[in-house]
């Protein structure tokens, strides 16, 4: 590693966001924070502004921006406050910036992710949702520009790493069979499906295995986070759905496998801590220190596997189906699912609605062919206003 590499946080206040700048915060010799975005835990992003002195901040409107540019002047700070997505995508493809984690959750790091990626940066993919929603478009781009797409999805990063570097030439010519994308199955996994109905956000949210934003763990409970992960890694590694087998894995330790036509299983274990997929793709193709504490095989003793019961888990059916389906389905499944889940977070809906939403939607809203970034987005806008008159009509 050479230089001082400039960062740009999209996300900064989130789960991710913050494992990034605990990272960063380890190397202050190779890493220097360039800019960090929040949305609404401002107060947090402020405090983050204090401690990292960025170039650049941005938050979602004037009032709040006026705010927070007093309050870093003040301190004598260098920081200029931007606004809304186009701040979002002015720091992410600023010139000085060398690489951009895209960890803002959702749709919304759509147009962000792709700024960085048509300005050729390297880029940190957490923001699965962005390559779920426009994967040709973005694949695309990624090679036009140049730029270094790493995967953050720890699974993803997984993958990555038991890959040979010339992976790109196809699958098969590098020999992989098949690609073992491992679940913890969520803290649903042995709940009876009777009480399902019952399951409080609460509930959900409390993963056995992984502490992360609200929203990927709803997605992880009701196992569509494992259905965007399928249709995430047939983008990144050029796989068809057929190619890659979903594995209930309830320890969290490994975090994906390679299995290739030798018979070889090539996997990644390691303890479940996002700073391990984050010094990865940080520091790539070097290794650096996480913070994680070392693997104890002794006191983990054992690893269990199961095949996904998709009675319990619709949602993984529905995306592998989107996933087949091509075109603007994968755009459909993921606003219907945000939709959904910020519904249940606001105990407007059971959890098991989450996936009666999203399959009415995409029963209703036909898949059209991608030919450009305004047809993803228009299918994202069918998609949530077609889940919206179902909460209307069902009185929620
Ligand atoms: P989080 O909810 O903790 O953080 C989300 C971040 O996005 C926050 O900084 C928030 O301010 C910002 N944000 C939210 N809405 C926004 C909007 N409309 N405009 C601009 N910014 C907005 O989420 P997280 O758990 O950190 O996840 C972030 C992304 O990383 C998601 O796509 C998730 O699927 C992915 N991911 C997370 C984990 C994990 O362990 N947390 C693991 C793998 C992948
Ligand atoms: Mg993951």
């Amino acid at each position: 590693m050479s230089g001082l590499q400039q960062i740009c946080v999209l996300g900064a206040t989130g789960s991710i966001g913050l494992s990034t700048l605990d990272v960063i915060a380890r190397h202050p010799q190779h890493y220097q924070v360039f800019a960090l975005t929040g949305f609404r835990r401002l107060a947090e992003l402020q405090a983050l502004c204090l401690r990292y002195r960025p170039r650049y901040a941005v938050v979602p409107d004037a009032g709040a921006a006026r705010e927070l540019q007093g309050v870093l002047r003040s301190a004598g700070l260098p920081t200029d406050v931007l606004v809304g997505e186009a701040g979002l995508c002015e720091v992410a493809a600023h010139p000085e910036v060398d690489a951009v984690m895209a960890a803002i959750v959702g749709a919304a790091g759509l147009k962000p992710t792709l700024a960085a990626v048509a300005a050729g940066k390297k880029i940190l993919l957490a923001n699965k949702e962005a390559l779920v929603m426009s994967g040709a478009l973005f694949m695309q781009a990624v090679r036009r520009s140049g730029a270094v797409l790493l995967p953050i999805d720890s699974e993803h990063n997984a993958i990555f790493q038991c890959l040979p570097s010339d992976y790109a030439r196809g699958l098969g010519a590098v020999g992989v069979r098949r690609i073992l994308l491992t679940a913890s199955g969520g803290p649903f996994r042995e709940t009876p499906l009777a009480e399902l109905e019952q399951v409080t956000p609460e509930q959900a949210c409390a993963h056995p295995n992984w502490s992360m934003g609200r929203k990927i763990s709803v997605d992880s409970a009701s196992m569509m986070n494992k259905g965007l992960e399928l249709i995430e890694a047939c983008w990144l590694f050029d796989a068809t759905p057929a190619q890659i087998e979903v594995v209930i894995h309830p320890q969290s330790v490994i975090h994906s496998l390679v299995d290739y036509v030798d018979g070889s299983v090539l996997a990644q274990l390691g303890n479940p801590d996002m700073r391990t997929p984050i010094s990865h793709a940080l520091a790539w193709p070097a290794r650096i220190d996480s913070g994680v504490a070392p693997l104890d095989l002794f006191r983990i003793a054992r690893l269990d596997f199961s095949a996904p019961d998709e009675v319990r888990f619709p949602c993984l059916r529905l995306a592998r189906q989107a996933a087949e389906a091509g075109g603007t389905a994968p755009a459909l499944l993921n606003a219907a699912n945000e939709v959904a889940v910020a519904a249940f977070l606001e105990r407007r809906i059971r959890f098991p609605e989450i996936a009666v939403i999203i399959d009415a939607v995409l029963t209703t809203e036909s898949a059209q062919a991608v030919d450009d970034l305004d047809t993803v987005l228009a299918a994202d806008a069918c998609a949530r206003a077609a889940a919206g008159v179902w909460l209307s009509r069902h009185g929620r």
